[in-house]
């Protein structure tokens, strides 16, 4: 809407140009809309409309568009399962002793279920370890994924002439509805 607007890849324009960020966080506030603010123009409010009336469904559906990316996968902290394998063997310490003390007869069949597990666990360990290396690094090609994708969305403009979006200094135009797949 300023003078600072990039042109249009498609029409040329500058003045029809709105970046898509402003467009959301005006969308956001709560505030009753104005003639001056960008959504009139962006949804091509009809002139003998209020300017603050309610936004119908298919205004909100429209808006939601300039929503920015929000992460595709839930990012969840892994545990090392060598730490899990800690955690269970001071667990172990203590659930032997009372078994020692209580139920002495008990004790060396315990001893030997907790010898198993830890055979178990260093015979699988190398494949276990894999695993846990190949989900970190999925965990963190996504979150570098989607902080590319909201840097992206920061960037990018909205021209309501074609509803079309672009990055300044790109020739290429994304129809609206295509952001996401273009963000990603
Ligand atoms: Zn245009």
């Amino acid at each position: 809407m300023t003078s600072k607007s990039p042109a249009c890849p498609q029409c040329g324009k500058t003045d029809t140009v709105a970046k898509v960020n402003h467009i959301y966080l005006e969308n956001l506030s709560a505030k009753p809309l104005t003639e001056d603010l960008l959504i009139p123009h962006v949804l091509r409010w009809p002139a003998d409309k209020p300017s603050n009336s309610k936004k119908s469904y298919d205004e909100v559906t429209f808006l939601k568009q300039f929503n920015p990316p929000s992460g595709q996968t839930v990012v969840i902290r892994q545990v090392n399962p060598d730490l899990a394998v800690i955690f269970f063997s001071l667990l172990a310490i203590f659930l032997l002793y009372k078994i020692y003390i209580s139920q002495r007869g008990a004790f060396f069949i315990a001893l030997g279920f907790i010898a198993l597990f830890y055979a178990a666990y260093f015979i699988g360990r190398k494949f276990i370890m894999k695993k846990f290396k190949q989900r970190q690094d999925a965990d963190q090609a996504a979150k570098k994924q989607a902080e590319a994708a909201i840097g992206r969305w920061m960037k990018m403009y909205y021209c309501w002439d074609e509803g079309i979006v672009f990055l300044p200094g790109e020739k290429q135009a994304i129809p609206l509805d295509q952001i996401r797949a273009y963000l990603y």
